[in-house]
């Protein structure tokens, strides 16, 4: 089994819809895609920032796919305050696994404007994934300093895990030490040749690593976008990374990582 901490289902789907509208002649379209988006060898974590998308995302995994959870956060690059009470009956529904994305991005001028509102949102969020105990998946761009200014609200959440995580084996090692349950993500950084995703893919201990998608997003150059499929280049690469050849066991430490990470 593989596992993908991360990815956007419904995102996925309307890319893949834009694309059979574009080419129309070339067969290109969901139906065909279906086995490259819910598969069954592959568990994963469905991501959502608005209530619309995430009742549509529900509706399209139960409907297709059987391994799956959803989590549902407000993201950083769109900090508003509309969706807590979603989140909040998300929450006590039992219809999430895990608050997020959320987190800070300082990526650029637009976003740090934002970043007042990044830190409401994120105090609001990071007091449920407390008082919920539910793990949460967090998102940052060029803002580490401020994720490490909150680390005593990290370290009682049940399980933190960095997606799209672009720091250093020395910083992802301080959560650690500081008593921070956390889970770094590997993706396409590793595809391609990112130096710091390298090194954590490399040397991290094990039990710590997690692989993902981000699908649609996060993609190679010659790509559009990318496919929930993907996953299984991302592990394979991993694996070779670590020098590891008894791939299918070392899939199924990743998975078992995953379910860790998400208590199931
Ligand atoms: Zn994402």
């Amino acid at each position: 089994m593989f596992s993908d901490a991360h990815l956007h289902i419904l995102d996925t789907v309307k890319k893949l819809e834009i694309e059979k509208t574009e080419q129309e002649d070339s067969g290109y379209f969901v139906e065909p895609c279906v086995d490259k988006i819910f598969m069954s060898d592959v568990s994963f974590c469905a991501s959502a920032a608005r209530h619309e998308v995430f009742e549509e995302q529900e509706e399209l995994c139960q409907k297709f796919a059987k391994n799956f959870i959803l989590s549902f956060g407000i993201h950083p690059q769109k900090p508003v305050e509309d969706e807590l009470a979603y989140l909040e009956k998300l929450i006590q529904e039992k219809r999430i696994k895990a608050i997020g994305e959320c987190g800070f991005d300082l990526f650029n001028d637009e976003f740090k404007a934002l970043e007042a509102e990044q830190k409401k949102i994120w105090n609001e969020q990071a007091e449920f994934a407390v008082k919920y105990s539910l793990p949460m998946v967090i998102h940052c761009r060029k803002a580490l300093p401020l994720l490490f200014n909150e680390i005593e609200k990290l370290k009682r959440m049940p399980a933190v895990i960095f997606h799209g995580w672009a720091g250093s084996l020395v910083e992802a090692n301080s959560f650690l030490k500081k008593g921070v349950n956390a889970y770094f993500c590997i993706g396409k950084g590793l595809l391609r040749g990112q130096k710091a995703q390298i090194q954590v893919a490399e040397k991290m201990e094990l039990s710590r690593l997690l692989t993902e998608t981000d699908a649609p997003y996060m993609c190679l150059k010659e790509q559009k976008f990318s496919l929930p499929v993907d996953i299984k280049l991302i592990n394979s690469e991993l694996a070779k990374t670590r020098h590891i050849h008894t791939t299918d066991e070392f899939y199924s430490k990743i998975y078992e990582n995953f379910k860790r990470a998400y208590f199931l």
